[in-house]
């Protein structure tokens, strides 16, 4: 029996601050606050927000559709909104409002997850570290083990404590060092920064990202005569150039699915349509995403996202006879 779904794990590196917002939610002394996950107050970038930006991307890679990059709402006259065809590869593979006939929406055929923090740089004495946590990692099938302490876990001990921008920890030994090098490689994740891993309890993990956010300060620009308004200095939180980030994407088998009473047929007249052709409207967008980014602030240099290329590794040949 042919699967009925498959899930695609992307892994994206910050080619700049990138900020995904809650809408205007104030905390503490920050005007503009990231998204958080409610249990572990960690920042995340919620799979709502990818789904929307995958979406205009991949509208905007398949041309024919730009109608269907939006929300969908249809105007008053009935004109525009998504066009709810079984042959658009947009409404299809992202879902739409409601048919062409009224008759409903369509959930679409990929599932985006949240992207989570795998790694996240912060500064110490001894130049940029990037912590990650066993809670992290799992999220991107890596596990490491036996990370008990309030410590910094590293590949070696020895040398004093180190500060992670103010707190300072003792330094331990990981087991498993290099089980989780390989994971991190196989993901695409560079040697520069896999070699400077540092790996904390979970909860630490938390508090130390939150006490390495980047907060910036602005000025609100008047739009009509281009100035600075007047008291309008804000500030945000963001996610630092190059925090590595983990999401997934599960594409269902269109095969299993009718739109209305018709086959999903973007694939061409006659053509079944794949679980990969599914995958590859959405991965359409991984260049976008590095040059156009996600997240607000898009006009302040911010948001860039690189989807990192997994790497295979050495796979077991089959054994030789001697
Ligand atoms: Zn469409």
């Amino acid at each position: 029996m042919a699967e009925s779904f498959r899930t695609f794990r992307h892994v994206g590196m910050a080619l700049d601050p990138i900020h995904v917002g809650t809408g205007g939610a104030r905390l503490g002394r920050v005007d503009l606050t990231i998204a958080r996950d409610p249990v572990t107050g960690i920042p995340k970038i919620p799979g709502s927000s990818l789904a929307g930006v995958y979406r205009s991307y991949a509208a905007m890679v398949r041309n024919r559709f730009p109608r269907c990059a939006g929300v969908g709402q249809p105007r008053p006259d009935g004109s525009g909104g998504h066009c709810g065809k079984p042959t658009c590869p947009i409404c299809t593979v992202f879902g739409f409002a409601r048919g062409q006939d009224s008759s409903g929406g369509f959930a679409g055929l990929a599932a985006f997850s949240d992207a989570h923090l795998l790694l996240f740089p912060v500064a110490t004495r001894e130049g940029p570290l990037w912590v990650t946590c066993p809670m992290a990692l799992e999220t991107a099938e890596v596990i490491s083990l036996g990370v008990t302490d309030d410590a910094v876990y590293r590949g070696q001990d020895g040398g004093g404590p180190l500060n992670l921008g103010w707190l300072l920890l003792p330094v331990r030994s990981l087991s498993g060092w290099q089980q989780v090098q390989t994971g991190l490689t196989s993901l695409g994740v560079p040697d520069e920064i896999s070699r400077r891993l540092g790996v904390l309890p979970d909860k630490l993990f938390a508090h130390v990202v939150n006490s390495n956010l980047e907060v910036r300060t602005s000025v609100a620009i008047d739009p009509a005569t281009g100035a600075a308004e007047e008291g309008a200095l804000f500030s945000y939180e963001a996610l630092p150039r190059t925090t590595v980030l983990c999401w997934q994407v599960t594409c269902k088998n269109p095969a299993h699915f009718r739109v209305g009473s018709s086959e999903v047929a973007f694939a061409g007249a006659g053509q079944q349509v794949t679980i990969e052709d599914v995958h590859g409207v959405v991965a359409d967008a991984h260049p976008y995403l590095e040059h156009l980014g996600i997240g607000g602030m898009g006009t302040r240099g911010m948001g860039r996202l690189r989807v990192l290329r997994p790497q295979q590794g050495p796979s077991p040949g089959p054994a030789e006879a001697e």
